[in-house]
């Protein structure tokens, strides 16, 4: 039985337990929001060392980081680098979107090195043997995409994207109404031009059903892709995005009637001034299902800093209601991103995270706050070290300009205000 299945019953799982006890929440409001559909914990019971991560509503948001190989750079030993780099810099999930190399081999690898849940896209792996076998995506079948997905949940994969409302009607609402950057999204590309080259209807979309039975065989949470997500902010929230958003709902719905857990994937680049409307339009058309956002990116002009753009958007889309964060990297549209790129972009989305957590008003948010505040105001730089998001680049900063009184910093050097100021009041005090 699923996790959702036993959440549904009133019983609370060994997992239900341990995410209340990370969380500070009770066992009954887990169970309350699994059952519900607002929370989901991605835990296949395949993936032996895992450790259960809740994501959804009144729960701490969450931080993925991709990694993958791609045909132009595929060494599975620097993938597994970037898994660590990223484990290490506070990512609570990560992404394997592998396109080259020993997929399979690779997957394997990351399963048992880490215990954060691992989320994949099958259409990737039945894409690439498509490939190797008949030279053109388009050689895929059916039976190929529900072959990827059941082989990956079998393995231990513990989240899948399905891009399965990409629709025959998508394309049409695509053509009709014009868009910037068409399809962005490369599983939903891969499906988008497979069923324009069959003059078919996606097969993810037709065999459904076929996909929910083996996520509910092996509790593998489906993560509904939006392959029609804008690519650049004219394209945001216009009638092809918002169209594939309420399939993915009714999507949704099924995918918790038949004991799967879900939750939807969503924009992309969004302006900031959007990015609201986009959180209540998922939560409303989704039932409340934990939302997955790309970014969002707030502007398309910052390619070599888009984890900016995106710790931006991450943290009004957080503040918003978004529950789990995918990480952009420095090299977001630019490149495969490097070890460094990773640690950069999940430091970025965690910061996005915690002010998200902290507007949400999430209980405890603040006190981690609160600890640096005080630590500042004791200008104690080994605690303030110690709190930081980076602590080895807050030691490295501090510890590369050595300041000529110890107490302080280089930046205002003895005209310290905190030091000033704290030293008028306590005479004060004591006159
Ligand atoms: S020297 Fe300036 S920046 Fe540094 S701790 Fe004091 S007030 Fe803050």
């Amino acid at each position: 039985m699923t996790q959702l299945e036993r959440a549904r019953e009133g019983k609370i799982t060994p997992e239900m337990a341990a995410v209340a006890q990370a969380e500070k929440r009770s066992p009954d409001f887990i169970q309350a929001g699994i059952a519900a559909g607002r929370i989901v914990i991605p835990v296949n019971p395949g993936h032996k060392s895992s450790v259960p991560l809740g994501i959804g509503a009144g729960l701490r948001t969450k931080v993925n980081a991709n990694l993958g190989t791609s045909t132009d750079r595929a060494d599975a030993e620097e993938e597994i680098a970037k898994a660590r780099t990223a484990v290490e810099a506070g990512a609570d999930a990560i992404m394997d979107l592998s396109t080259a190399g020993e997929l399979s081999g690779l997957r394997k690898k990351l399963l048992e090195a880490f215990p954060q849940p691992l989320g994949t896209v099958p259409i990737y792996e039945a894409a690439v043997k498509a490939v190797r076998r008949a030279q053109a995506i388009t050689a895929m079948t059916p039976e190929d995409m529900l072959a990827a997905v059941r082989e990956q949940a079998e393995q231990g994969v513990d989240f899948m994207t399905i891009h399965a409302g990409v629709t025959q009607e998508s394309v049409a609402r695509l053509r009709s109404q014009g868009r910037v950057m068409d399809i962005v999204s490369r599983g939903g590309a891969f499906l988008a031009s497979w069923m324009i080259y069959h003059k078919e209807e996606n097969p993810y979309y037709m065999q459904y059903d076929a996909v929910l039975e083996i996520c509910r065989e092996h509790d593998v949470t489906i993560s509904l892709g939006d392959g029609l997500r804008p690519g650049c902010l004219e394209d945001a929230t216009d009638r092809a995005q918002v169209q594939e958003l309420i399939l993915l709902g009714e999507m949704a719905a099924r995918a918790r009637q038949a004991g799967v857990q879900v939750m939807i994937e969503g924009p992309g680049h969004v302006p900031l001034d959007q990015i609201q409307a986009n959180m209540i339009l998922e939560k409303q058309l989704c039932q409340g299902a934990p939302f997955y956002v790309l970014g969002p990116l707030v502007t398309d002009v910052a390619a070599g800093y888009d984890h900016i753009t995106c710790a931006i958007g991450g943290a009004a889309a957080a503040a918003a209601g978004a529950d789990f964060l995918c990480y952009v990297t420095p090299s977001e549209h630019l490149r495969l991103p490097t070890v460094d790129d990773v640690r950069e972009g999940v430091i970025a989305t965690r910061i996005a995270a915690h002010a998200g957590d902290i507007a949400k008003g999430l209980p405890g948010a603040l006190d981690w706050d609160r600890k640096m505040a005080r630590a500042r105001k004791a200008l104690d730089w080994e605690k303030q070290i110690e709190l930081g998001i980076a602590p080895g680049r807050a030691r490295e900063m501090r510890e590369g300009a050595k300041p000529k009184q110890p107490e302080v910093c280089t930046m205002c050097g003895e005209f310290c205000a905190v030091k000033g100021i704290e030293e008028y009041l306590k005479d004060e005090k004591n006159n």
